[in-house]
């Protein structure tokens, strides 16, 4: 099938042609000529398929007739991230060039002026993430009755990131007969019951996952020794002889892992970009932008910042830490080996996450091999010695061991990284010897990455992107259930920011590492 027989204007077409699509995906095929007939449309697809498309380009056809008034947007997009809605609305800019329609981005982060002025003018189509969108309401600055259809996107997420009470009441402020098309990568049951109540005789459509693990993707686990600075090591390893590496994204469970790993990715000299749930809105579209044009070539992220996000052509996937969520695992690798094009998703794999690893196993049915040799045995004194740069001979002799280690690994295509800058390394990684630390001082230097981990990780960074209504208006806890009391724990986990140890930024310098000032 080609795209002239879906029923889009000549206009829609002529910018198709101009985008260089040929073929309609699946989705696109399916679901556009039924959007262009009025009909509800409920799409079962995630992204990958051409989702977007799918509901963009059937718009813009059906926005050519009828004009914009002030403060009532014709049609309305639901989005669950920032960055998503910009990717929608990067959408009608590519395929809406020639239409003049006007379009507006209602996000967090960006100043309520401008939005305003926009909407007051009159918009055909306003995105929007939901608690933003409700926001303008209150303020009165905002008609939803004029709105002929509403798209909700990405539904399952708002289920995850707590914003289906948010899209109930925005349901409720829309025409009741407004047009609606509902795209969903799973089908839970809460999403079936919004579906029930606010989806009139859809049609259904489903798409299978894009290009799967099965032929272009090679999995591979590699053996790591469980503490950070130990898997930062055999990462920058692996990133180095990594074959035919063009890009990559690595991914952290934590948001603040993301910080750490960044930061310590660039001043190994990596060309890396960082992007989580507390960056503000600039730095994320930035880094997402340099990654995108090819300056960057890594992007460290959190399954959170970085789902669903258009990022083409990925040849490699590292999964720094492995995702406690079996399902992560499947959008974490999915972002390479697209389209038919070969890709590599490595996965970091200490002692502990053997359970984790059966669960991905069980999901996607295979067993994924190791590559390399098994680290020595945890706690094993020399090795950590021989692991860890130390002082004076810190960035050279980390260097050292790692380039013979990916000697004997004979690396091919390996990146070169430029020198790492000789100033201090991050405190993270600068971590005393282990026999001149004779006796754990957890009041002084908690090692948060050694503490245990909770059996099912909390998804913190869901908050940060973009707040549910009902979380932030909700009274802040007062006291922490007994178990979360830990006095002399400083940061928690999900904390934000790369400071390890606990004593805050104004810590006097004498007293930042006081074991190896004795030492040296
Ligand atoms: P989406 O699922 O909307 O995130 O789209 C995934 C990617 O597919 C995006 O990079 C689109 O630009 C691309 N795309 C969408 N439709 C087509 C098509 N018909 N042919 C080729 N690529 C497409």
């Amino acid at each position: 099938m080609s795209f002239t027989e879906l029923g889009l204007s000549p206009k829609v077409l002529a910018a198709v042609e101009a985008a260089g699509y040929t073929t309609p995906t699946p989705i696109q095929e399916q679901a556009i000529p039924h959007v262009l007939q009025r009909r509800d449309v409920l799409g079962i697809a995630q992204t990958g398929t051409g989702k977007t498309a799918a509901f963009t380009l059937p718009m813009l056809t059906l926005l050519e007739k009828g004009r914009a008034r002030a403060r009532m947007p014709r049609t309305l997009i639901l989005e669950p991230t920032r960055e998503l809605a910009a990717q929608v609305q990067e959408n009608f800019d590519r395929y809406g060039t020639n239409s003049g329609l006007s379009v507006a981005l209602l996000i967090g982060g960006v100043s309520f002026g401008d939005q305003d002025a926009k909407i007051t003018r009159g918009v055909d189509v306003l995105i929007a993430t939901p608690g933003r969108l409700l926001d303008h309401v209150e303020r009165g600055k905002l008609l939803l009755t004029g709105v002929e259809l509403l798209v909700i996107d990405e539904a399952d997420r708002m289920l995850d990131m707590g914003f289906i009470p948010d899209i109930e009441r925005i349901c409720k402020l829309v025409p009741f007969t407004r047009q609606t098309l509902f795209f969903t990568a799973t089908m839970p049951s809460e999403i079936k019951r919004i579906t029930d109540q606010f989806l009139h005789n859809p049609v259904q459509v489903e798409v299978s996952r894009p290009a799967t693990a099965a032929t272009t993707i090679i999995q591979a686990l590699v053996h790591t020794r469980s503490g950070p600075p130990e898997k930062r090591i055999t990462l920058r390893r692996l990133i180095r002889s990594a074959e035919n590496l063009q890009n990559a994204i690595v991914f952290c469970n934590r948001k603040s892992e993301v910080a750490i790993l960044h930061k310590s990715l660039v001043r190994h000299g990596f060309g890396a970009v960082a992007l989580h749930g507390d960056m503000d809105q600039r730095s994320r579209m930035a880094a997402l932008e340099s990654f995108r044009n090819g300056e960057m070539s890594i992007l460290v992220a959190s399954d959170v910042a970085a789902r669903g996000l258009d990022i083409p052509e990925v040849s490699h996937v590292f999964n720094f830490d492995v995702p406690v969520h079996a399902d992560d695992y499947i959008h974490r690798i999915g972002r390479t080996g697209r389209a038919g094009r070969a890709g590599w998703a490595f996965t970091l794999v200490a002692s502990a996450d053997g359970k984790h690893v059966s669960a991905i196993e069980a999901l996607t049915g295979n067993k994924i091999p190791f590559t390399g040799d098994p680290p020595p045995i945890e706690g094993d004194a020399e090795e950590e010695i021989s692991e860890r740069p130390r002082r004076g001979r810190r960035e050279r002799g980390a260097k050292k061991d790692e380039g013979e280690r990916s000697q004997r690994a004979k690396p091919r295509d390996a990146r070169p990284a430029r020198e790492p800058r000789p100033e201090r390394e991050p405190r993270s990684e600068r971590e005393p010897r282990p026999e001149r630390e004779p006796k754990p001082r957890p009041e002084r230097e908690p090692r948060p990455e050694r503490e245990p981990r909770p059996e099912r990780e909390p998804r913190p960074e869901r908050e940060a992107e973009e707040t549910p209504r009902a979380a932030r208006h909700a009274p802040a806890p007062q006291q922490r259930p007994p178990e979360q009391q830990r006095p002399h724990r400083r940061r928690h986990d999900d904390d934000d920011g790369p400071v390890v140890i606990g004593l805050g930024d104004h810590v006097p310098s004498f007293l930042l590492n006081p074991i190896r000032r004795k030492s040296g």
